[in-house]
């Protein structure tokens, strides 16, 4: 489906959720909003990557695997459901495509399917240009993985490279379906290589690895040391080479051991401020939860 399209889905939605919105009032049911209702005014896209995960020091990863689905996924999948740990998903458009069964699969085994452009573009000047550029490579991914989201999952944006501008909020914020995701979304783990005195890895990139020839195992230390300094974080790998998968697997018996806890990024509690109510400009805030009471419906109808 291409932007405008998907634009114009968008906009059916919108009238959709208003009249819903409509009828929940002429109900009358009067709730108050719960006090942990984000405020509207800090939520929507960001203007610069969402750095702070507050997981640091809490004994508690959140592992995201970007650039995927692709063949050795089904391998990862296969170890996390050994070890009962959820992760997220950073897919991009263009290989979801490819592999529905897949998303399928991290959909029913309790994974966080998440957005991570179509192609893989870094989001510079040329889409600051360009909003229906910018508006395709976040918009056509949303349309691709929007049926394998749990109904009331958070929407969650990672970019290419962490490649970001001020301006992409503004565009993005604008469409009234993609202003519900929470990004972009940095890491805390995995971002980096570098190397000690003794040439051991202090901290590892497993693209970067790769790229140097190291072993799975040369590169897990250097996860191993910087998940130690943290002590918790959000950690990114990248599902797409087979020595990570192999990593991973070894990784995580000894985190386990350890008494580390895994998380989605659903269970992150510093990403609630961004959440975007549903998109209700005529309704005012106290009135979302009896509308959700009247029509019965989850919050993020629009996802299923
Ligand atoms: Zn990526």
């Amino acid at each position: 489906m291409g932007a405008r399209d998907r634009a114009q889905t968008a906009k059916r939605r919108g009238t959709a959720l208003r009249w819903a919105g409509a009828l929940a009032l002429s109900t009358a049911i009067v709730m108050f909003a719960p006090a942990s209702f984000p405020d509207p005014a800090s939520a929507q896209f960001q203007e610069a990557n969402i750095h702070h995960s507050g997981l640091l020091g809490t004994k508690t990863l959140a592992l995201t695997f970007d650039d995927g689905p692709s063949r050795f996924t089904g391998e990862l999948l296969d170890i996390l459901k050994a070890h009962n740990i959820k992760a997220t998903f950073f897919v991009l458009g263009r290989q979801a495509e490819r592999f529905p069964t897949l998303l399928a699969r991290m959909r029913d085994e309790g994974h966080v399917i998440a957005n991570h452009s179509t192609t893989h573009a870094r989001l510079g000047r040329k889409y600051s240009r360009n909003a229906d550029m910018l508006l395709a490579e976040v918009g056509d991914t949303h349309e691709v993985i929007a049926p394998f989201l749990r109904p009331g999952q958070g929407l969650y944006f990672r970019a290419p490279y962490g490649f970001w501008r001020v301006s992409h909020a503004e565009t993005l914020n604008a469409d009234p379906v993609l202003r519900h995701y929470v990004g972009p979304v940095f890491w805390d783990i995995g971002g980096h290589t570098s190397i000690d005195g003794e040439g051991k890895a202090s901290a590892s990139a497993d693209w970067d690895c790769w790229r140097r020839e190291w072993t799975a195992e040369e590169c897990e230390v250097g996860y191993m040391r910087e998940i130690a300094r943290k002590k918790g974080g959000v950690a990114l790998f990248h599902d797409v080479r087979e020595r990570t998968i192999k990593m991973v697997e070894t990784m995580i018996p000894v985190l386990v051991a350890d008494g580390y806890r895994f998380v989605t990024l659903d269970q992150v509690p510093a990403y609630d401020q961004y959440k975007t109510p549903q998109d209700l400009p005529s309704v005012p805030v106290a009135s979302l939860e009896g509308r959700q009471l009247a029509d019965n419906s989850p919050r993020w109808t629009w996802v299923q």
